[in-house]
């Protein structure tokens, strides 16, 4: 059976979100426990909970919900690397030793996929409008962090966010990498297809593609 790296943080009630943001939550609306033929559910979430697909809507009010993001930059040759800075932003010299060839996306590895999913990093790492640049410049067309965002905490304007934009660049976030090996591998991350919405939970898997 071939090796599957299941990156994805569990969605529960207790899954840390951004300070403010919904928390998970589900609620029966019928169960067999009492006597109805099914259970049926009904839940609601930001969808930023756990690893998630930030939508261009997120950042820009012309921006694409999550059914129109561009599919095809969520399955592709992906580069899992792990940087050892903690907080601040990433510089295009952080992964500078990593070979990028034939790659469409970037998985950073961080101290916080360390951390349990009920627990926000209070630091963290996020990336750079000049690491976005040398990435795309690169041919990525996917960045992924183990951080909730890609820019700072505090960041108000968002550079980085509209830099992906920009250059037609998508992102996941909250990926769980902890065991991963850096290396190449083959990565599922589809979004759901949300019209409206700013984000959507995805279900993100890698695949190696090699034994180094
Ligand atoms: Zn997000």
């Amino acid at each position: 059976m071939p090796i599957i790296y299941d990156i994805t943080r569990t969605v529960r009630a207790t899954t840390a979100v951004w300070p403010g943001d919904t928390p998970y939550h589900v609620e029966h609306v019928l169960k067999i426990a009492d006597g109805a033929s099914v259970n049926l559910t009904t839940i609601s979430l930001s969808p930023h909970t756990g690893t998630h697909a930030d939508a261009y809507y997120h950042y820009s009010a012309d921006g694409e919900h999550p059914a129109t993001m561009p599919l095809d930059a969520y399955d592709g040759r992906a580069r899992v690397v792990t940087v050892s800075r903690r907080a601040g932003a990433l510089a295009p010299s952080d992964i500078a030793h990593v070979n990028l060839k034939g790659a469409t996306g970037v998985l950073i590895h961080s101290h916080v996929s360390d951390l349990s999913d009920e627990k926000w990093a209070s630091d963290f790492p996020y990336l750079s409008v000049e690491l976005i640049a040398w990435l795309a410049a690169s041919g990525v067309w996917l960045i992924g962090l183990d951080s909730p965002s890609v820019d700072a905490l505090t960041s108000k304007d968002l550079p980085c966010h509209h830099a992906l934009r920009r250059h037609g660049m998508v992102n996941l976030e909250l990926l769980q990498l902890r065991g991963v090996p850096d290396g190449e591998y083959e990565l599922i991350a589809l979004p759901l297809k949300l019209d409206a919405a700013c984000g959507s939970p995805v279900r993100a898997i890698l695949r190696p593609l090699d034994a180094g």
